[in-house]
């Protein structure tokens, strides 16, 4: 492969390789570039060119440990060696798959009693739906079978994943949502709520949209809520103080099922093990997958809660064994990385330098950037952060769209040497880092983004 140029390798690409998430016709004619990364160690990656670049989004904030871990690498390596593959069908699985179910619900919020394993975030969310319909068919209450997710919610790209996903990009031209699914107010208060309105007032607000909601539906047809702890691709947003305990309110009055999508926020992201401990959530279902191998190989799960799992097993004694399988589930190799990952967590303290390198960059980037007349909002919990801009902070003018800010600031960041993602809608810079980042690693890129940003405006 080294006889291989960068010129024959973007042309390969260009001619043979779909890729996800991208502006097809653009790549296809060459307007956007190819980039080959070869290396990574540490919160850096290295392209083809040998140029080394801080990413401060670990991939697509998965890569929770950092890249270039030999303990975890060394783990799938063992594994492969020894069993490549048996599934996990009829009581099957692995010494890593069964370790890695019990370290899993070591680490859970209490009441949690099974995990069933998947490969991605977006399968896991398919199952997720499935599990709560077959409850409540148990149950004897076919009717009840909605699920309400959040405008901003990001989900998964299937059928019924992409339709809980609330953002407009995911839908467009597909043919979704699906018609089962509902969508609810964001606890986007930044964006949201009229300049006039307290946090408080905002809260009762989103929790009041929900009670009409379920109102006008019917609780009897409302099945579950879906919702990210914090939200992720929607725009990296913390909610406001009281928002879980009001929504929680509303559906536990209903007997709506609450399905927390930890795909971004469990292992540690926002400074505790998952994020339901951090906002006392009290989740039916948790949904895991990026953080849970730090994708060094391919693995999801749905945790499902002691209640759930009753009557889950009632269902099979009433019909047989649930016909509800991946090939993948539990793949070894997922599993073996899996052990290895949340033991490297543990040992190095990650989800405290989350907690407190997380305080450490946001403090940073306000005092930076914090007065800046194209900087709108400055918002973060633990390594989960964003820098929002807009035309007039006053006012909250946004930007047209057409501008593509966020896309302009992510580039000129780029050009320092720091991968930041401008979120889908809104002009938004997110940062993810791996949580193993330093407070040094955190003043370079908010050194960056300062140059990077003087560059834009
Ligand atoms: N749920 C959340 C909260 C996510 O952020 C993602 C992916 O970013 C998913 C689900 C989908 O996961 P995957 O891309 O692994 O299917």
């Amino acid at each position: 492969t080294a006889l291989l140029t960068n010129d024959m390798l973007a042309l390969w690409d260009r001619e043979n390789f779909f890729h996800p998430s991208t502006h097809l016709a653009k790549h296809a004619r060459g307007e956007t570039a190819t980039r080959v990364i070869t290396g990574g160690k540490g919160v850096w990656i290295e392209d083809r060119d040998g140029r080394k670049l801080l990413d401060a989004f670990a991939g697509l904030y998965c890569v929770n440990v950092g890249y270039g871990r030999t303990e975890i690498t060394d783990a799938i390596a063992e594994q492969a060696k020894q069993l490549a593959y048996y599934h996990a069908y009829v009581g099957h699985g692995t010494e890593a798959s069964i370790t890695l179910s019990k370290m899993i619900l070591d680490r859970a919020p209490a009441g949690m009693s099974k995990v069933y394993f998947g490969l991605g975030g977006s399968d896991a969310n398919e199952t997720n739906v499935k599990l709560v319909w077959y409850y409540n068919n148990i149950l004897g209450r076919p009717q009840k079978k909605k699920i309400i997710s959040r405008w901003r919610g990001y989900h998964g790209s299937g059928l019924m994943t992409g339709s809980l996903t609330g953002l407009g990009l995911f839908h467009k031209k597909f043919d979704l949502p699906l018609t089962q699914v509902l969508h609810t107010e964001a606890p986007y208060y930044y964006r949201r709520a009229d300049l006039s309105m307290s946090e408080a007032d905002f809260v009762a607000h989103c929790a009041a949209e929900l009670e009409s909601l379920i109102a006008r539906e019917g609780a009897d047809t409302i099945a579950a809520f879906i919702g990210e702890p914090a939200l992720g691709t929607g725009g990296l947003v913390p909610p406001p103080a009281g928002y879980w305990e009001a929504i929680q309110a509303v559906l536990e009055k209903h007997d709506i099922l609450l399905i927390a999508d930890e795909v971004v926020t469990g292992f540690g992201r926002l400074g505790t093990m998952f994020g339901s401990d951090h906002y006392g959530m009290r989740p039916d279902i948790i949904t895991i997958a990026k953080g849970l191998t730090s994708a060094y190989a391919p693995l999801s799960g749905s945790i499902v809660s002691d209640r759930m799992w009753q009557v889950l097993m009632q269902g099979t004694d009433e019909n047989g064994p649930i016909g509800h399988g991946w090939t993948y589930s539990a793949h070894p190799i997922g599993a073996a990385a899996g052990v290895a990952n949340l033991n490297l967590i543990d040992s190095l303290g990650l989800v405290n330098n989350a907690g407190d390198t997380g305080a450490y960059f946001l403090a940073a980037l306000r005092d930076r950037l914090g007065a800046h007349a194209n900087v709108g909002d400055i918002r973060g919990e633990g390594l989960l952060v964003a820098v929002e801009f807009v035309q007039d902070r006053d006012t909250r003018t946004y930007f047209d769209p057409a501008d593509t800010i966020g896309a302009k600031v992510a580039g000129a960041l780029l050009a320092e040497g720091v991968i930041g993602r401008a979120m889908p809608e809104g002009d938004i810079l997110g940062f993810a880092p791996p949580l193993c980042l330093t407070r040094a690693e955190a003043d370079e890129i908010v050194g960056r983004l300062d140059k990077a940003v003087a560059t834009v405006f």
